[in-house]
């Protein structure tokens, strides 16, 4: 129930757009206030290329290595206080996907057709379960066409990079701004230009630029649409 509104037991919301403008946190939070599934579709491209660099394979290069790893990948989420754990084949990755070289080189992985094509298998069966938010950069465009929400999330470019960097430090990491935004610019060619499914606003998509909007002033935005 939201603002005395009744959320149906079958409901998929998707959030797209570029990196780093806030799709997880927000999705995140529209799933804990609908009581929904969170699916961070990103994820599931970052564990194929961190078990893809694991043993050893140029995913540049060696596209059918890539393949194998991707169809035979077990992909496990946890929820957890403050977050969700991912597990790859039984060992915790969620550390290591979001390691400098998984954001290097994972637009190059999740440009190959055939690990989308099992990414988006294992992210309708998701779906299937109840209500969920799914966010990313296909997913109301390719993965959930018929979503009943769907909301496509931009920032400026500065603004994305300088969170990215506060994400990093809040996690104890630390990182340069111009290497964050360098790799969020590269990635953002690459996510928009490839072939297979990429970025771009889905039909129907209700666009929202958080340059300017704190976090709760976008959360508001979203459930003041699924409450209308
Ligand atoms: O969302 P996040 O930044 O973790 O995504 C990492 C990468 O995974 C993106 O830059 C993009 O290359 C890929 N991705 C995708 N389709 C999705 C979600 C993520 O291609 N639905």
């Amino acid at each position: 129930m939201i603002n005395n509104i009744q959320i149906p037991d079958r409901l998929v919301v998707t959030i797209d757009g570029p990196a780093g403008a806030g799709k997880s946190t927000l999705a995140k939070l529209l799933a804990k206030k609908i009581d929904a599934l969170f699916l961070d579709t990103g994820a599931m491209y970052r564990c194929v290329t961190a078990k893809a660099l694991a043993v050893g394979i140029d995913v540049k290069k060696d596209e059918s290595a890539v393949v194998k790893i991707a169809e035979a990948i077990d992909i496990g989420f946890e929820a957890v206080e403050g977050g969700q754990s991912v597990f790859v084949d039984g060992a915790d990755y969620t550390k290591v996907i979001r390691e400098p070289r998984v954001n290097d080189n994972v637009s190059h992985v999740a440009a190959i057709r055939e690990v989308r094509e099992k990414m988006t298998r294992l992210q309708r069966e998701i779906g299937l379960e109840g209500r969920v938010v799914v966010e990313g950069r296909d997913t109301g465009s390719v993965v959930f066409p018929g979503a009943d929400y769907k909301f496509f999330l931009t920032a400026n470019a500065d603004v994305r990079a300088g969170r990215r960097v506060l994400e990093y430090e809040a996690g104890g990491g630390k990182v340069g701004l111009k290497e964050v935004s360098d790799n969020i610019m590269e990635r953002d060619r690459l996510d928009s230009s490839r072939k297979v499914a990429p970025l771009v606003k889905p039909d129907g998509a209700f666009e929202i630029d958080a340059s300017n909007l704190t976090i709760d002033e976008v959360l508001t935005k979203m459930v003041n649409k699924l409450s209308c």
